[in-house]
C-alpha cells in the first residue's frame, strides 16, 4: 500500500528469541503476524530470503557455561533453527506463500540442503527461501550466517532484527542511560566503538563487501513489512 519497494532482493533476519515471544518454545500469535508481514512485501514483489536463529531453543554459549562442549553445544543450537524454520513455514503456507526450507545441516525429510544456486531460483519464482541450520558449522552465529547468505545469493541488504532494541546505539541501552540511537552509522565506526548488537564477524564481512545493513526492532506493528519496503527505520549501517 505505501509505495512501491525500494529492494528487489533482499535477506531478513529473524532472532529465535522473536519466535518465542520471549519464552523457550513457539508463540503462534508472533508467528502468524510476522507471516502476515512477510506475504504481504511478496505479494509486492519483493524476493525474500530468511535467516532464522534458535535463541528461543538453545544458544551454544549458554550452553557451554553450563558445562558442555561449545562445538556440541552449537550443534544443538543450530538444530533449534530448524524447528523455527519449519513453524514459519507453516504459517507461510497458511497464507497461500510458497517457501522452501534448505538446512545446512543435511536432513532430507524436512528441508532441502543448501544449494545457493537452487535458493536463487527459488528466489526469481517468488517461493520465500528459510535458510537453516546457521552456516552448518559451530563457533558462529546466525547473524554472520545472514550476511554470509545475503552475499552468496546477492541480496540488496541485510535487513536485521532485533529482539528489545530498535538499532544501532552509541553504547548498550541496557546499561548506559546516555546511549542515544543513529540513524546511520559506518561498520568501521561500529568495529572501532565496538557496537555489539551485531557481532562483529557480521560485521566485518558486510564491510569487506559493502552491503548494507538495517538493525531495526521488531517491536511495533508492520516493522518489518516497513524494512522491506526501504522505509527508513531503524539504523542504516553502510561501508
Ligand atoms: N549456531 C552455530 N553456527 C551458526 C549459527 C548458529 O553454531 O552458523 C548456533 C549457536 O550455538 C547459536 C545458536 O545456533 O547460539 C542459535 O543461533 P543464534 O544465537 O544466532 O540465534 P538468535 O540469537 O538469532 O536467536
Amino acid at each position: 500500500p505505501s509505495g512501491t519497494p525500494l529492494y528487489r532482493r533482499v535477506l531478513l533476519k529473524l532472532s529465535g528469541e522473536v519466535f518465542g515471544g520471549g519464552r523457550l518454545g513457539l508463540d503462534p500469535d508472533v508467528i502468524g503476524r510476522l507471516s502476515d508481514q512477510i506475504a504481504e512485501v511478496v505479494r509486492e514483489g519483493v524476493q525474500v530470503a530468511v535467516v532464522v536463529g534458535g535463541g528461543n531453543f538453545f544458544r551454544g554459549a549458554e550452553l557451554s557455561q553450563k558445562g558442555m562442549d561449545r562445538a556440541r553445544a552449537d550443534y544443538m543450537g543450530m538444530l533449534g533453527t530448524v524447528m523455527n524454520c519449519l513453524a514459519l513455514q507453516d504459517f507461510l503456507e497458511q497464507r497461500g506463500v510458497d517457501t522452501r526450507v534448505q538446512s545446512a545441516i543435511t536432513m532430507g525429510q524436512v528441508a532441502e540442503p543448501y544449494v545457493p544456486r537452487r535458493a536463487i531460483r527459488h528466489l526469481e519464482k517468488g517461493r520465500v527461501v528459510i535458510f537453516g541450520a546457521g552456516l552448518g558449522a559451530p563457533y558462529f552465529s546466525t547473524d554472520t550466517t545472514a550476511a554470509q547468505r545475503a552475499l552468496e545469493i546477492k541480496a540488496h541488504v541485510v535487513l536485521m532484527s532485533k529482539n528489545g532494541v530498535d538499532g544501532v546505539y552509541t553504547a548498550d541501552p541496557r546499561t548506559d542511560p546516555s546511549a542515544s540511537k543513529l540513524d546511520e552509522v559506518t561498520y568501521a565506526d561500529a568495529l572501532r566503538q565496538r557496537l555489539k548488537v551485531v557481532d562483529a564477524t557480521a560485521f566485518s564481512l558486510c564491510m569487506d563487501n559493502r552491503l548494507p545493513m538495517i538493525v531495526f526492532g521488531m517491536e511495533g506493528d508492520g516493522n518489518v513489512a516497513r524494512a522491506v519496503r526501504g522505509e527508513r527505520i531503524g539504523t542504516l549501517v553502510t561501508a
